[in-house]
């Protein structure tokens, strides 16, 4: 029983006082994450996992001594299924604001069909194809936002936009932590941070990722893999292109 339960407790990292890292379990992604911002009576989630994810989500937020109706906003990196997926069953959870970046959100909303990726050598040797675009279910969107746009957590979160791995990705800079969210515009893999994969533009993506590396952020953490704790933007200006090897 006691290794059942340890088992099933959600893992947690907590990367900054107010700031924790929920990995997310299941489907073939790469260490997929999302992340909690946490007030009181106050809780931003900066993506929601795969469609069955929720209640993982709401086990973390107990953990954290929250409830589910503390969430008050959903911030969407991006329209895929393993970063979307929960949103709309979370957005039922109490009075909770959905922001998604302005040019996915028709995607997120489910009203148009987002583009599917474009594959590099190195990206069919992990998945060999995309037949259709990996949507999660419909989620309604309440707040578009554009690159510069601040959201009222974290110290004034500055939305900062990242095209390329999607059409609309943003990622978030959170002054009160000194952080970078960056969905998949950045990965970790095996110890090295990455270019993010699967993307629909990859020189977009390019540009994106030399943009979030001039933030000067000390933490990151990636909608995959592991977290980095220190001189987190030195480590994205350093980044290895998964495909130059
Ligand atoms: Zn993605």
């Amino acid at each position: 029983m006691d290794n059942l339960e340890a088992m099933s407790r959600p893992d947690l990292l907590q990367m900054a006082p107010s700031l924790y890292r929920l990995r997310i379990p299941g489907g073939q992604a790469h260490l997929l994450n999302c992340y909690l911002w946490v007030e009181p009576d106050d809780v931003t989630l900066v993506d929601t996992g795969w469609p069955d994810s929720a209640g993982l989500i709401a086990d973390a937020l107990t953990t954290l001594g929250r409830r589910t109706g503390d969430v008050k906003r959903i911030v969407l990196t991006h329209f895929h299924e393993d970063h979307a997926g929960s949103a709309a069953k979370i957005a039922t959870w109490s009075d909770v604001e959905v922001v998604a970046g302005a040019e996915d959100s028709p995607y997120v909303q489910g009203v148009e069909c987002g583009p599917v990726p474009q594959l590099t050598d190195f990206e069919r040797t992990i998945r060999a194809d995309f037949d259709e675009p990996p949507h999660g279910p419909p989620c309604r969107v309440d707040r578009t936002v554009r690159d510069g746009d601040v959201l009222g957590f974290a110290g004034g979160a500055r939305v900062i936009s990242v095209p390329g791995h999607t059409p609309g990705s943003i990622a978030l800079y959170l002054p009160a932590a000194d952080a970078l969210l960056t969905g998949d515009a950045v990965a970790e893999f095996h110890g090295q941070v990455i270019l993010g994969v699967f993307n629909t533009d990859r020189s977009a993506a390019i540009r994106s990722l030399e943009k979030l590396a001039a933030t000067r952020a000390q933490i990151a953490g990636f909608g995959h893999g592991e977290p980095v704790l220190a001189d987190a933007s030195a480590r994205i200006a350093a980044s290895a292109d998964p495909d130059a090897r």
